[in-house]
């Protein structure tokens, strides 16, 4: 069942009203147009079977209106600036408990805070749960890296099942997230995020659609919980982590240069020397590597205790 929300004034009156000037330390550019919004949900599927829906940063609140549109169940908002509350509060008055805020920093939040009496079992949740923001452009890697290592470890809400994030990055951090091999734009953040999800960009933002307009477009991203079985072993999730930073900090040495000085570095590298080329084409840039080819070498490292801290 969709429920409309009542008449509400407009998220234009609104920032008017309340003299709403964006602050660029929070990386606040608003989205004024419906019509983009309800675009960003449909490109979510968000149904009103998808059982929670986490938005990060709502501040006026018109993405939060297209997802509560879309009928799902439970919609929680996290946000870190006092002058959104008083208009988030009505649009929660207006839903009749479906709509929650939490007044915080996203990437300090507990989970148990977002979830609140909102009870979800792993069971239930055959629909994906569902986060969701125009991120702050500041914060969104951190935030995206906080909840790949949740993911990964299956802790706070990816415990409980599947968890899709469709997330607005500025344009050219969505590209790497979904670069394939040998291209320009691959580097930690591809592998980080492809190890364990499906990543696509589903909708292209140009900047004149945000209030104030900032310098570059954006685009939305969807991550999906991969769909064949995880070539990396979960608790790998670090080590990949730091092996990947360690090769992409010599992004023009050849993977055996970078690999061999390893091992003059570390000795437990140099006793698996000769399985890691076996593993990986020695002639070979880190962007050329396959997503998969740095898991095995992440599940091999971490099964032989070897830590990479450079
Ligand atoms: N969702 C709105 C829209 O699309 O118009 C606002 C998007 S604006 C790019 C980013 C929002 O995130 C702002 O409301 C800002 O106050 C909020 N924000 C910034 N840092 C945050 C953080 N660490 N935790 C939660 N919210 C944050």
């Amino acid at each position: 069942m969709i429920t409309t929300l009542p008449r509400l004034p407009s998220v234009r009156e609104i920032v008017k009203l309340y003299g709403l000037s964006a602050k660029s330390q929070l990386s606040q550019n608003f989205i004024l147009d419906k019509n983009i919004t309800d675009k960003i949900v449909r490109s979510a599927q968000l149904s009103n079977q998808t059982p929670l829906v986490i938005e990060i940063g709502p501040g006026p609140g018109l993405l939060t209106r297209s997802i509560l549109d879309s009928g799902a169940q439970h919609v929680v908002a996290i946000e870190k600036d006092d002058r959104f509350i008083p208009t988030l509060t009505q649009l929660s008055e207006a839903t009749q408990g479906r709509f929650r805020i939490v007044q915080g920093n996203a990437l300090q939040v507990e989970y148990q805070d977002i979830l609140g009496s909102t009870f979800l079992k792993k069971e239930q949740n055959e629909e994906p749960m569902h986060i969701m923001g125009n991120l702050p452009f500041n914060v969104a890697s951190p935030l995206l890296m906080q909840w790949l290592h949740q993911s990964a470890g299956q802790q706070g809400l990816f415990g409980l099942g599947d968890v899709w994030m469709t997330l607005m990055f500025q344009k050219e951090v969505g590209e790497r997230l979904s670069a394939k091999p040998s291209t320009e734009q691959r580097g930690r953040l591809s592998i980080m995020a492809q190890s364990l999800c499906q990543v696509n960009t589903v909708y292209t933002v140009p900047s004149t659609v945000f209030v104030p307009r900032p310098k570059v477009d954006a685009s939305v991203v969807q991550l999906k919980p991969r769909d064949d079985v995880l070539v990396l072993k979960r608790d790998s999730y670090k080590t990949l982590e730091d092996i990947v930073r360690y090769y992409f900090t010599k992004r023009r040495k050849t993977v055996g240069h970078s690999t061999k000085r390893l091992a003059k570095q570390i000795p437990e590298v140099k006793t698996i020397l000769d399985e890691l080329e076996t593993m990986i084409d020695f002639k070979a840039r880190p962007e050329d590597i396959s997503t998969d080819v740095f898991c095995s070498i992440a599940n091999l490292l971490h099964e032989k205790n070897i830590i990479i801290q450079l």
